[in-house]
């Protein structure tokens, strides 16, 4: 057998509420292949049933049986931010590294210089940019991840917040939840979406399911992207391209942003850009947090340049008890879920393993999951990201205090 390996794999907290006694339905839909034709994860085999809690520690991805039968050790933990976490203590000897962009273990540059053993960092998701990538590079850390794997969860949970920010369902389930039946107050700023503008910022994976699933809506279609879609998608779609995201928001009532956070896009949604944006436009952003300027997001709510603002990825992960966006008005935002549901979970723990298992036995991962590999931006890394550094400020994550 080859080199022991240690595990450091980095989890959210199990629910306060009990981990389930019964889930709400009793199996999951298996799917083929994604949309593109990609094949699913493909391990040997798995050591969980999917539709199961794995993403959180109990549920240890369900990697352990299958890593310490292989003669390897695992380490699972929530605690990451706090000075002298475990995820801190474990680091200087681990040579794996797994970690959900939910609850992010941040991989800086001080942290890689205190782990001259690592040599994979694989997030059990998409998005690896809490990893200072350049500092993978520069220390010749793999970096992959599950590339599909939550794609389509994200882009439900897009649509969803879409359609609860045009509809304004919060406040109106708010109206119920506590009792009233005050029509007027539940309807002053519900509208239709139908002849709207919506565009999206990144026609990937998720920015075209997204444009998809928004079709039937009625409603008239943009996007800007970096590569442009095929023709025959685009008349598909009916869809107008704009050559720059100036122009993108310049022409639409709703943007959804789904690229990723790259020095390029780092901050993109600033002041200067949102005061571009039509009167009462609305922003969901499931991509990441830091693509837009929090402060520059609530100045907006709070003037109506912006008349909802809504995604689930903040920076840092967890925010800070007193992040300005808790508070801010008529936003409709998620604690970084949309990539997590139980459906999701059972494909990136399956992505996970295989990974895992194409590590063990000295195999290649597959292209399309890696990020950087050989002291290089690689696969998916090369065509969607650029090299850099995104994870300064994210020290703050350690300010959060569980309440309970
Ligand atoms: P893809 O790689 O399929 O799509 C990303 C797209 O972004 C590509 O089309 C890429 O263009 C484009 N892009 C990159 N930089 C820019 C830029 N500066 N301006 C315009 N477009 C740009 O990834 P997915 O669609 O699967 O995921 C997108 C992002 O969504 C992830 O990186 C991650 O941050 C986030 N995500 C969030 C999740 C959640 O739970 N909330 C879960 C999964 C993903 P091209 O390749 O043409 O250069």
């Amino acid at each position: 057998m080859g080199t022991k390996e240690k595990i450091l794999c980095v989890l959210y907290d199990d629910p306060v509420t009990g981990l389930p006694k019964k889930y709400a339905r009793n199996s999951i839909p298996k799917l083929d292949k994604y949309p593109d034709g990609q094949s699913m994860p493909s391990p040997n085999s798995i050591d969980f049933t999917p539709g199961e809690l794995l993403g959180s520690i109990s549920g240890e991805l369900g990697l352990r049986k299958y890593i310490e039968n292989s003669g390897h050790e695992l380490i699972v933990t929530s605690d990451k931010d706090a000075k002298d976490s475990v995820f801190d203590q474990h680091l200087p000897d681990a040579t794996i590294v797994i970690s959900q962009p939910f609850w992010p273990a941040y991989l800086t540059a001080e942290r890689i210089a205190k782990a001259p053993n690592l040599k994979l960092a694989i997030t059990a998701g998409i998005g690896s940019d809490h990893v200072d990538l350049q500092s993978a590079i520069e220390n010749n850390i793999t970096v992959c991840e599950v590339t599909y794997c939550n794609s389509i969860s994200v882009a439900e949970h897009a649509v969803m917040q879409i359609l609860s920010l045009v509809r304004d369902y919060i406040p109106q389930y708010k109206w119920v939840t506590s009792g009233g039946w005050n029509i007027a107050d539940a309807v002053s700023r519900s509208y239709d979406i139908e002849g709207m503008d919506v565009g999206v910022l990144a026609a990937g994976r998720i920015g075209l399911a997204v444009l998809k699933r928004m079709k039937p809506f009625d409603v008239k279609l943009h996007y800007s992207d970096r590569h442009r879609l095929p023709e025959s998608v685009e008349t598909d779609l009916n869809l107008t391209y704009h050559e720059n995201v100036e122009s993108l928001v310049e022409n639409c009532d709703v943007v959804s942003i789904h690229c990723p956070l790259h020095p390029e896009t780092e901050h993109l949604f600033n002041e200067e850009l949102i005061s571009k944006m039509r009167r009462g436009s609305y922003i969901v952003n499931t991509a990441r947090g830091k693509i837009c300027d929090k402060d520059a997001i609530t100045k907006a709510l709070e003037s109506g340049q912006l008349a909802g603002y809504a995604g689930d990825v903040w920076f840092p992960q967890p925010p800070p008890n007193d992040h300005i966006w808790r508070t801010a008005p008529n936003h409709a935002l998620t604690p970084h879920t949309s990539g997590t549901s139980l459906s999701a979970q059972a494909r990136y723990a399956s992505g996970v393993r295989e990974i895992l298992e194409c590590w063990f036995s000295g195999k290649s991962i597959r292209d399309e999951y890696l990020i950087v590999q050989g002291g290089s931006l690689a696969g998916t890394g090369a065509h969607s990201y650029s090299a850099g550094n995104t994870t300064k400020g994210s020290d703050e994550a350690s300010e959060f205090k569980s309440s309970n």
